[in-house]
């Protein structure tokens, strides 16, 4: 279910510009707006939930689906060498946006 005020709802809905590299009828992948690393990118499902908390057999099937895909995806966006994968979860994580998101970093060697 759609969110009206969450950002990447309103990305999905073509409300705010953003740097997409790859799109399907389940996921979404585009530019991080403040990168962490050289490469940043933003893997999002099109079905609004808030945490991977929030996880049921569905969502879980849909969270595979994205993890399927992420490596090819970001071998053909820069990170060939290796990526980090994030999810935060709330707010010790420093979880902004609360539409499930898999943060992927890389195009250069990460520290930690
Ligand atoms: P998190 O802290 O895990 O909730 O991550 C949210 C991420 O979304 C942050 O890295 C932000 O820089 C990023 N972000 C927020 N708004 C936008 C936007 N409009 N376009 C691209 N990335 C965004
Ligand atoms: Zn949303």
């Amino acid at each position: 279910m759609e969110d009206k005020n969450c950002v990447f709802c309103r990305i999905l809905r073509g409300e705010i510009p953003a740097q997409k590299v790859y799109e399907d009828d389940k996921m979404l992948v585009f530019k991080d707006i403040e990168p962490k690393a050289k490469i940043h990118l933003l893997a999002i499902c099109k079905d609004h939930f808030k945490l991977l908390s929030d996880m049921d057999e569905s969502r879980a099937e849909l969270v595979k689906y994205m993890l399927g895909k992420i490596p090819l995806i970001a071998a053909a966006n820069g990170c060939e060498n290796g990526y980090r994968l994030i999810i935060n979860q709330g707010g010790d994580a420093g979880q902004t946006v609360f539409h499930l998101h898999i943060h992927i970093l890389g195009g250069e060697p990460l520290p930690w």
